[in-house]
């Protein structure tokens, strides 16, 4: 079974709105699977789903 490799671009962190907070590292941004979607959980609020960055996919998350 082959998976298409995944894509990843720079979203502004939900979470702190890009200044800088524990789930996007201090950059106040994370990378998300492309393209960039408002997590469907908490529409952007931050939940459990997408590791608190507000957005479906964070790499973190699959590292
Ligand atoms: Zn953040
Ligand atoms: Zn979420």
């Amino acid at each position: 079974m082959t998976e298409p490799a995944k894509t990843f671009e720079p979203a502004t962190c939900q979470h702190c709105e890009g200044i800088g907070c524990t789930y996007c590292n201090k950059t106040g941004t994370v990378l998300v699977t492309a393209p960039k979607t408002l997590c469907k959980h908490c529409e952007g609020v931050g939940c459990i789903y997408c590791g608190f960055t507000g957005w479906t996919g964070p790499k973190s998350k699959c590292d």
